[in-house]
């Protein structure tokens, strides 16, 4: 990256982004290892159905208060296992220079967010397998003390982690998008066709007939044999629709403004206006030029930005009296530094509903970014 980022800055956009959807856990090598809140709901509910269902049906002579003590120990080594999962993935990103920022545990996994701008074919492979590679590790590893212990907690418990890692490395294999095995599948059609928004769109495509084949299973399994289990799948299916659809969407918009040049669509003619202007004047202003925006100077230094829409704010009866400045916004709330990748400048304007940004170097303001411009280059490249 040529470019300066204000890390705050990106830090503070990813924070917006987050916010309160998860909560840190902490850091290993600088990564920022999260949990969703989502995530006590599935542990609950997970707890409560190994309790009350799994060890009970495979271990009868258990008392009840052990059903519920292996289950939680249980519960706890499979979240464990995910999280080891998911960290196979980040540690082979690192060494393959992919930097991570951060893993989201979750809903049944984890994401691992990367700055991926940098991947290729071979790594996004060696990524992606990772992952399930370390859950066969680990169920073998199970396995292994399942026969090894005698005592009957250690074996009722490793006898379950050795199915469910072995689950987890079977599923993330499915060749769908945004799964590993999607990713696999992607990489390879990836590196054959050279395109990567086409492999990810077959691969995406096989994510959703995965889906779709889960759903119609879990709806087959309600009715057919009155088992409520059938809701895990549809759930889960529901769940990847949506993500194959987001990611897949994401890829596009990414591919699509990465090949924006932000000289081609940054408009450097800004008039500052004096903050003591009244709106009565402002309105005028708008009126006369062309311009939508305006920046605002006092005292000779930048302070805040205006759109003719913030004139709506003060009832028009005031306009004589009310000054440009109350109407203002802070310029801190609406600045991005130069080298921030466009889709996170989109992303940052979506999330706090601006129509406007502006593109700083430092402390340098360089112009002026559009929604509505970036908007119409997705529209029409999509
Ligand atoms: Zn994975």
């Amino acid at each position: 990256m040529d470019s300066p980022i204000d890390e705050k800055m990106n830090e503070k956009i990813d924070e917006l982004n987050n916010k309160k959807e998860s909560f840190s856990l902490g850091h290993y090598k600088n990564i920022n290892i999260e949990v969703h809140f989502s995530w006590f709901f599935v542990v609950i509910l997970l707890t409560y159905s190994l309790a009350t269902a799994f060890f009970p049906l495979y271990f009868q002579n258990f008392t009840k208060a052990e059903y519920w003590i292996i289950s939680v120990i249980a519960a706890l080594l499979l979240f464990l296992s995910i999280f080891l999962h998911e960290l196979s993935h980040s540690l082979t990103a690192l060494k393959n220079k992919i930097p991570i920022d951060k893993i989201t545990l979750f809903f049944f996994g984890g994401v691992s967010s990367m700055d991926d701008s940098n991947i290729t074919p071979n790594k996004e492979f060696k990524i992606a397998v990772a992952g399930p590679l370390f859950s066969f590790i680990l169920a073998v590893l199970f396995y292994g003390i399942s026969i090894y212990f005698t005592n009957k907690y250690v074996y009722a418990i490793s006898f379950y982690l050795t199915r469910l890692n072995l689950m987890i490395a079977l599923f993330n294999l499915v060749p769908g998008y945004p799964l590993d095995g999607g990713r696999i599948f992607r990489a390879i059609v990836w590196k054959i066709t050279k395109d990567m928004r086409k492999a990810t769109k077959y691969a995406a495509t096989a994510g959703k007939l995965f889906a779709w084949t889960l759903i119609f299973l879990g709806v087959f399994i309600i009715i057919s044999t009155n088992n409520f289990s059938g809701l895990w799948y549809i759930v889960l299916g529901l769940f990847l629709v949506y993500l194959a659809n987001a990611s897949y969407q994401q890829v596009v918009l990414r591919d699509i403004l990465s090949k924006v040049n932000i000289e081609e669509i940054i408009t450097k003619e800004i008039t500052p206006i004096n903050y003591e202007l009244s709106l009565r004047e402002l309105a005028a202003k708008f009126t006369s030029s062309a311009q939508r925006c305006f920046l605002v100077n006092k005292n000779d230094r930048l302070v805040g930005f205006v759109q003719s829409e913030f004139l709506k704010r003060i009832p028009e009866y005031k306009w004589d009296v009310a000054r440009a400045e109350e109407i203002a916004v802070n310029i801190d709330f609406i600045k991005i530094q130069l080298g921030t990748p466009l889709h996170r400048i989109l992303g940052y304007m979506l999330f706090r509903n601006l129509e406007y940004i502006l593109v700083v170097d430092k402390t340098k303001v360089l112009g002026i970014v559009e929604r509505e411009k970036l908007m119409n280059i997705i529209k029409i490249n999509g």
